[in-house]
């Protein structure tokens, strides 16, 4: 019981900091073999090795998952290494706050070429491992999936895209029996504010921080293990996790 996922190989990609790094060391202490992607290769190899000495199996694999190329390289290496692909968790993104009429139009491109384009595209590469396996999507979206704020126009519409392409994806894998999760967080304590590129924006988001108790990444990664680590049967199809403190 106290290695749900022992067996299973997980990848999760922007496993470099924040959410990602959590829920790999998570899966890990599950028992299942993780591997972590992203482009800072010392910073996987830091968390790899952590993994390690707490008794579990972990893969560095450098990845910029808005390119095509690392993303089949990616996908290949896990199979290569530990021959099937259980879990895969689409959890790479930035999030460029900014009115639409400032916006950078490299900062929208930045968003739907990592958030939406590269989450798909990891799946599309992965599916065929999935499907073997019976396995499991999960993708992280956020509040901003549900709920468009302004500043956010197009980090919300990457996060609405990964929500309508996760809905239409659990409709067309299910009966291979691969489960589908969306995981849609509140304000989470990480790295994620430090790109915006909007100084007023990512001000703003630094006085929120400072103001309320913001989640943890830890606790996204609890609903991630949460969510796989059900029985086959149960599909947790969306999981909407707000600090206590966010309106
Ligand atoms: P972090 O900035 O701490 O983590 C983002 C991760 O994505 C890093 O590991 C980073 O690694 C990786 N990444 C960025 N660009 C690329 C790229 N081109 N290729 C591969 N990896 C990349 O932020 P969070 O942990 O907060 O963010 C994780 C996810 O959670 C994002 O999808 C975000 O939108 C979502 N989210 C976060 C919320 C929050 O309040 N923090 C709320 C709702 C959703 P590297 O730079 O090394 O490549």
């Amino acid at each position: 019981a106290n290695s749900p996922l022992a067996g299973k190989v997980a990848l999760v990609t922007g496993a470099s900091s924040g959410i990602g790094e959590a829920t790999a060391a998570a899966l890990a202490a599950a028992g299942a073999k993780v591997a972590v992607a992203a482009r800072r290769i010392d910073r996987l190899a830091t968390l790899s090795s952590r993994i390690g000495k707490a008794g579990g199996a972990a893969l560095a694999i450098e990845a910029d998952i808005a390119k095509g190329g690392d993303v089949a390289a990616m996908v290949d290496k896990v199979v290569s290494e530990w021959g099937r692909l259980d879990i895969l968790v689409n959890n790479a993104g930035v999030m460029l706050l900014a009115p639409a009429a400032d916006a950078d139009l490299d900062d929208w491109r930045r968003m739907i070429e990592l958030n939406l384009i590269g989450l798909m595209t990891t799946t599309k590469a992965a599916l065929p491992h999935l499907k073997a396996a019976k396995g499991h999507i999960v993708n992280v979206s956020s509040v901003a999936g549900r709920v468009a704020n302004p500043g956010a126009s197009g980090y919300a519409a990457t996060k609405f895209g990964v929500v309508a392409f996760s809905e239409s994806l659990r409709r067309e894998v299910y009966a291979d029996k691969v489960r589908v999760t969306v995981i849609e967080p509140g304000l989470v304590r990480t790295e994620l504010g430090d790109h915006i590129t909007n100084q007023e924006f990512k001000a703003g988001l630094e006085h929120r921080l400072a103001t309320m108790e913001a989640l943890t990444a830890e606790d996204i990664a609890n609903a991630i293990l949460y969510a796989v680590s059900q029985p086959p049967r149960v599909n947790i199809n969306e999981i909407l996790i707000r600090p206590t403190d966010q309106e």
